[in-house]
């Protein structure tokens, strides 16, 4: 980690020790910490799936994701990638860029540090093994980092990162309508970070529909503005960061599939 990512995650820190419970999640903290709420190049867009891998949701969203030519990024659950290896394989195989969302999807304010570290570590050993890289990325669920998140974060090389708009498709009654309304309100504009589902392990049964059915109207919004949809790590200029680390993105022939069917 960079000096410059340890004095964001140092401050982060800070901010969530004296503010208190689920301070991160709260739109104003997230403006006032780019690094934290994904604000990447002015010409991408950031499409981001958590909670997966589903059998009975992902393989929607990879066909959807494949029809429309953008690739995403998967915060995936350890626990439902364990349950699901192939999928985690195949999210991979597509061109997607697969970070760490947990083990479970326990708060991590109702975890010890080592609890939390271990659930990180674990979850990042699952990713190395189904795509032949670490991971770079991690999302902690509900949004919620606590002084052991970022602690295990570093220590393990994952960076921290939340989101700029939200679908809020985990709730009950939403609908896609609903879901393109929360993430306009947010803004799907150059270098925004979308936050979307590809499971409802974690919410309303069912809920996931209303972020499929919102895929194709969302490229759309980026279509008319020109934008690209990129993976987590084009998006937020990894490469240029961290120059002494080798690209751990999709095999290149995915890579080239992806590349191509880029947009704008
Ligand atoms: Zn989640």
């Amino acid at each position: 980690m960079s000096r410059r990512l340890l004095a964001v995650s140092v401050s982060a820190a800070a901010v969530v020790l004296h503010a208190g419970p689920a301070v991160t999640a709260l739109p104003p903290v997230r403006r006032h910490l780019p690094a934290l709420n994904g604000a990447g190049r002015p010409g991408t867009v950031a499409l981001t799936l958590d909670d997966g891998p589903d059998p009975r949701s992902t393989p929607h969203f990879l066909r959807s994701l494949a029809r429309l030519g953008i690739p995403a990024t998967f915060f995936v659950l350890g626990g439902m990638a364990a349950r699901s290896p192939g999928l985690l394989r195949r999210i991979h195989e597509e061109g997607h860029e697969i970070g760490v969302h947990g083990w479970t999807h326990r708060s991590h304010l109702r975890m010890s540090p080592g609890r939390v570290h271990g659930e990180l570590a674990r979850t990042a050993e699952l990713i190395l093994g189904a795509c032949g890289a670490p991971p770079r990325w991690f999302r902690p669920p509900y949004g919620v980092l606590s002084a052991g998140s970022l602690v295990a974060a570093a220590r393990l090389g994952l960076r921290p990162v939340l989101w700029s708009a939200w679908g809020r498709d985990w709730e009950a009654g939403a609908t896609t309508a609903t879901v393109l309304a929360h993430l306009r309100a947010g803004g799907i504009r150059g270098g925004a970070t979308l936050l979307l589902h590809d499971s409802d392990c974690a919410a309303v049964p069912g809920s996931w529909g209303s972020a499929l059915g919102a895929l194709t109207s969302i490229v759309g919004d980026g279509e008319r503005q020109g934008l690209r949809f990129a993976r987590m790590s084009d998006h937020l200029r990894w490469g240029e960061r961290r120059p002494g680390v080798p690209d751990a993105g999709p095999p290149p022939g995915t890579a080239a599939k992806v590349t191509s069917a880029d947009r704008g």
